[in-house]
């Protein structure tokens, strides 16, 4: 297999063999796997913690996890699924899809499971890897492919470990516990509670949603693929091309949207969300607490075809007193009542600005990650931070995060770092890490246009600093793909 991005490594017969870590085997951490080992890289490991590959979607197996980026465009380019099963695939379909391409492109042979790198250190110009096993290594390269929506945020509520029954988060769902006939109690109403609630409100006795805030709720219809159309896809792959081209044109359309918050673009999807609202919650009193009172797409847009049906199911109840603690019989709420409940669900999202911590990373002149980052996460084009030399990260702070294909967003980053590499591979230097003129014009530059964004538009959500500032590409999605077809060598510091 030839690499698609243009003259690799894999080209030079005389380049430098170089080593390479990678930590993580979710979605980005097997494509960089592939990609390494498709450009004739093939010293490297895949560092995973968990016993199975997949990251996030091994991790969720809440019911309803599915993933609302259209299947055909959240896969990756090289390898199309025609036996996509519908136009938003389930969770496990997505599991079984990345298990499946990372043995078809034998890259599985090559993840240590079951052991996190707790530290990388750079030392006379290679990483020393150590894992929570005890394991050692020393690499050239460190392709840290950890996540984002990885750490749960709990939530600091009075009283939460005194519930009598059982409370657990989303991310941590417990299989054991039946929600049959069950009183189940769902904190938050992010696109994970959305999910949950539209899934389980008919197994359960009685279902509490506890909002917080209201959320825009974008419609979209999930139709099950028929066999005739997978056996098309099977024939002829242009059509999944095809169709990935559209749905991609469109997510395009969706990101020139939310960074101009005045755009007529953004308006259309307002209005579309407030249609679905007034036409599907009938209603009055529930439309009205349903109806949010800030900018849609601020936060991240929900996107269901259900959601509206199900809260309104004679066993669903939504909430929107303020909880003010726990007991053991269930949540009491502001106004004093006491919802009484079996299980608690915690929807209550991710500490997002973890990145590739709690690793401890020390880059040059003993100066670690904590120290660079004590402001807060930075990294140059959301891949490489000063000071840290051959050491690139995927979906890392302040890239495309939102209503995005986080594949493509991966596809686009591993194409990029795999040119810095080529410059070590040929030895054309030993050490490749962005420059702090050039991080910190980045970043100047981001902070303004994410000032324009809708997000930036009065709401609280995830994608804020803790400044308030969007921490995400502020720019329409093209500019990104225009950013990583090749690098800007000026922005990097090329040592040895
Ligand atoms: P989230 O969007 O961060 O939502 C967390 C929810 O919990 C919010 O409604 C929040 O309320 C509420 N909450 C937090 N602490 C609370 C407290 N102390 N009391 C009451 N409510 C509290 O988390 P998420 O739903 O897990 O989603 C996180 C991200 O994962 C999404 O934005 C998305 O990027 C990704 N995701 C994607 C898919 C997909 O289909 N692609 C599915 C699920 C998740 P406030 O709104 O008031 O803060």
């Amino acid at each position: 297999m030839s690499s698609a991005f243009g003259p690799t490594a894999a080209s030079s017969s005389t380049g430098r063999d170089l080593r390479f870590a990678i930590v993580g085997a979710g979605m980005a951490g097997i494509l960089t796997a592939i990609k390494l080992k498709e450009a004739g890289l093939s010293d490297f490991t895949v560092y995973e913690k968990a016993d199975r590959l997949g990251g996030t979607w091994w991790e969720n197996t809440y019911p309803g996890l599915s993933c609302d980026v259209p299947s055909h465009l959240y896969c990756y380019s090289f390898a199309l699924n025609p036996e996509w099963s519908h136009t938003f695939s389930p969770g496990s379909e997505i599991q079984a899809y990345f298990e499946r391409v990372a043995s078809d492109y034998g890259v599985v042979p090559f993840i240590r499971f079951g052991d996190e790198v707790v530290s990388c250190a750079f030392d006379n110009g290679r990483w020393r890897i150590s894992t929570a096993s005890g394991h050692r290594d020393e690499v050239d390269v460190v392709i840290a492919a950890t996540g984002v929506l990885h750490h749960p945020k709990y939530p600091d509520i009075k009283g939460l470990d005194s519930f009598g029954g059982a409370v657990f988060h989303s991310a941590r769902w417990d299989h054991g516990v039946t929600l049959d006939g069950a009183r189940v109690g769902i904190i938050g109403t992010g696109s994970t509670a959305v999910q949950i609630v539209s899934a389980i409100v008919e197994r359960t006795e009685r279902l509490v949603l506890f909002q917080r805030t209201a959320q825009w709720v974008m419609p979209a219809m999930n139709p099950a693929y028929t066999p005739e159309e997978q056996a098309a896809f099977r024939r002829d792959r242009h059509l999944m091309e095809e169709l990935r081209a559209g749905v991609s044109q469109l997510f395009d359309g969706f990101s020139g949207a939310v960074v101009d918050a005045e755009s007529p673009q953004m308006k259309m999807i307002e209005d579309a969300c407030l249609k679905n609202l007034e036409d599907n919650v009938t209603d009055p009193g529930l439309r009205e607490r349903l109806r949010p009172d800030y900018r849609a797409a601020c936060k991240r847009l929900i996107v269901s075809a259900d959601f509206y049906r199900a809260i309104q199911e004679p066993n669903a109840e939504l909430v929107t007193d303020a909880i003010d603690s726990v007991e053991p019989g269930g949540v009491r709420t502001a106004d004093g009542e006491l919802h009484e409940l079996d299980v608690l669900v915690l929807a209550t999202g991710f500490k997002v600005d973890a990145f590739v911590r709690p690793m401890s990373v020390v880059g040059r002149d003993d100066r670690n990650l904590e120290q660079a980052w004590a402001r807060r996460p930075e990294a140059y084009l959301s891949i490489s931070v000063p000071g840290f030399p051959n050491f690139f990260m995927l979906n890392g702070p302040n890239g495309p995060v939102g209503n995005f294909s986080l594949v493509e967003v991966a596809e686009l980053q591993v194409g990029y770092i795999m040119q810095l590499v080529d410059r070590l591979r040929t030895g054309e230097c030993h050490e490749i890490s962005a420059t702090q003129a050039a991080m910190d014009r980045f970043e100047a530059a981001r902070v303004e246009a994410a000032k324009k964004t809708v997000w930036a538009t009065g709401c609280r959500s995830w994608y804020l600093d803790d400044r308030g500032i969007p921490a995400a590409w502020p720019w329409h999605f093209g500019r990104f793909r225009s950013a990583m077809v090749a690098p800007e060598w000026e922005a990097y510091e090329l040592r040895g």
